[in-house]
């Protein structure tokens, strides 16, 4: 199988498994797990963070982070098809009592600031409270502009909000930028990132920010039921994602890329070039054609999400060699 749903579908290699199957391990509750002491010193590090807190998923780990940047009655502003506004079920405010304000994003994946200024409620108790600002990059596939991050910080700074980066995909956004990733994360007030998508571990996500927010941060994850026991097992598989599978992100990409021009040849099939900057190439056919699409592909072995306006995402998981099976298989299929 090929699947190209998603980069969360890749699986642990035998030498990750051989190191998680070798981990040392204690109690984290109290502390006392080395493997992921080591995980956590390990990713704040290179995010350039004082302190960091493994977390099971990354919904958690931006629940979390939600939860201790804002009390009760506070107000998020953040992307309308961001991950932390519409695929978290909603936790920030079920379990939060946190209010969000969603905007569309612009072309680029940026929220426009004079639009956040726009949305940042007055002083007055007819109103929640704005605190936070949050935003997401990668963001389906865009890179934020570094220029961007920049502008955003200083916006936050004077309008007295804190800044959160859904980072679940930052290594492919440092990658692709040939930059290193605290370059990125050092405009934010605290960044979550994936273990568990393309850098291909199992399980889990980190979070990091100040010393301070973090230990709020683990209070949350308790609440949650988060706080796990001999999680090194676990942990040992992000640690080597994070020290192995970083750098070789770019040929995630540069297979996205192959793929979106093989593609492109095809006729009824429409690559969006404009969107391809990391590991997912966008496409779309007739209206309809979709659900069909996916279904003669399944029949060939490769797994994509049924819809006329879909996404291949390249990972770990899938080889050059995949790339050209993909597109034998694309230009079978009649699109008339
Ligand atoms: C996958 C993802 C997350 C968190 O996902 P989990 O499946 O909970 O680990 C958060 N944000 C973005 C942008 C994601 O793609």
């Amino acid at each position: 199988m090929i699947d190209l749903r998603s980069d969360t579908v890749t699986k642990p290699c035998a030498t990750m498994r051989k190191v998680m199957f070798e981990a040392e391990v204690g109690d984290d509750v109290t502390g006392d797990d080395p493997t992921i002491n080591e995980l956590e010193r390990y990713t704040a590090e290179l995010l350039g963070f004082e302190a960091a807190m493994f977390a099971p998923s990354g919904v958690q780990a931006n629940l979390v982070a939600l939860l201790s940047h804002c009390q009760r009655g506070d107000e998020y502003i953040v992307g309308q098809t961001a991950h932390t506004y519409l695929f978290e079920g909603g936790g920030a405010a079920v379990l939060g009592s946190i209010v969000p304000q969603p905007l569309d994003q612009e072309v680029d994946g940026t929220l426009d600031l004079n639009k956040v200024k726009s949305l940042i409620k007055p002083d007055d108790y007819h109103f929640a409270q704005t605190r936070l600002l949050c935003l997401e990059n990668t963001t389906w596939g865009k890179v934020l502009p570094m220029q961007y991050l920049v502008d955003a910080r200083a916006f936050c700074n004077e309008n007295k909000l804190k800044l959160h980066l859904d980072g679940a995909r930052i290594f492919n956004a440092s990658v692709a930028m040939n930059i290193e990733p605290r370059e990125i994360a050092k405009h934010f007030d605290s960044v979550s990132c994936c273990l568990s998508k393309g850098l291909g571990a199992p399980v889990g996500s980190v979070l990091v920010g100040s010393k301070a927010l973090i230990k709020d941060a683990r209070r949350w994850r308790k609440m949650l039921g988060g706080g796990m026991r001999q999680a090194g097992i676990v942990a040992a598989g992000g640690l080597y994602a994070l020290k192995n599978n970083v750098e070789r992100l770019a040929d995630d990409h540069a297979n996205a890329r192959t793929l979106a021009n093989k593609l492109s040849d095809i006729e009824g099939l429409n690559v969006d070039f404009d969107r391809l900057q990391t590991n997912m190439v966008f496409a779309t056919v007739k209206p309809g054609q979709g659900p069909k699409l996916a279904a003669f592909l399944k029949e060939r072995d490769i797994i994509v999400y049924p819809g006329d306006e879909f996404r291949l995402v390249t990972h770990l998981d899938i080889s050059t060699d995949d790339l050209e099976s993909v597109a034998k298989a694309f230009g079978e299929f009649d699109y008339s």
